[in-house]
């Protein structure tokens, strides 16, 4: 094959991964959204005004933490730190690697061409960005993308462990196989654990919070196929379902 029809294959594939998932938005386009909380979703304490505000409150001690954070060599060659960001009180939370370069220049999570992708899908679900909470298991970029240490995780994991407390939502979407392995302490190949429920343990006395595992949108964009696609549409389905959420 030539190096034109490669680029023209690449990018034919991209344009039809983009309206897989806008298709479905486009047919959801108007409907409420009801991801967020609202009164009849759960006891007093947490669904009035004021404890949605002490919840983005104490959200924004932490990000202001992590603006700070220079526990680990990250914290010197970022340009900004990515705390997350979302509905302080949503039932469904993103969990993906690590910021990239765009997420780097903006402080802002997943807003690349991944970040694009995911926004399709959560459109596709019926929903918004703005109605769920999207945070990384690192909060600064690694030089040139590459892989999270070890070391570097044990020192960030903290604020998402403090994050998944305060938000406390009823589902964790693990984007990847750094988010799930960490979240679930597993060192399983991605393939043998996406799609399924797992649990996630917040603390002592808490229920356990269930976790999707599902392809990251950036590995969907380097591996594209009609099947990987089909599969994040999939474990998306279960978690609308568990969430008594209509699927389309
Ligand atoms: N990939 C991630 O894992 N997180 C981001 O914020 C962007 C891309």
């Amino acid at each position: 094959m030539s190096k034109e029809t490669d680029i023209n294959k690449v990018v034919r594939q991209h344009l039809e991964m983009e309206q897989f998932f806008t298709g479905f938005s486009l047919k959801r386009e108007g409907k409420k959204s009801e991801l967020s909380r609202g009164p009849r979703d759960g006891p007093p304490a947490r669904q009035d005004d004021a404890s949605i505000a002490e919840k983005a409150a104490e959200l924004e001690k932490i990000a202001e933490e992590v603006r700070q954070c220079r526990q680990c060599s990250l914290g010197s060659s970022r340009t900004n730190a990515v705390p997350g960001e979302g509905h302080p009180n949503t039932r469904i939370l993103f969990v993906g690697e690590a910021p990239g370069a765009d997420e780097d220049a903006q402080g802002r999570p997943f807003v690349g061409r991944a970040g694009r992708l995911l926004d399709k899908v959560i459109e596709a679900c019926g929903l918004k960005r703005s109605d769920v909470f999207i945070a990384n298991i690192l909060k600064c970029r690694p030089p040139e993308n590459r892989d999270p240490r070890p070391e570097e995780i044990i020192s960030c994991l903290p604020y998402l462990q403090r994050q998944i407390e305060i938000i406390d939502p009823e589902i964790i979407v693990a984007l990847g196989a750094h988010a799930a392995r960490t979240l679930l302490n597993t060192n399983k190949a991605i393939g043998q654990i996406r799609g399924q429920f797992h649990e996630y343990y917040a603390g002592l006395g808490r229920p356990p919070i269930k976790v999707m595992v599902t392809y990251h949108t950036a590995y969907l964009l380097r591996n594209y196929s009609p099947e990987n696609r089909r599969k994040v549409w999939e474990d998306m389905k279960k978690v609308l379902a568990e969430l008594g959420l209509p699927v389309p």
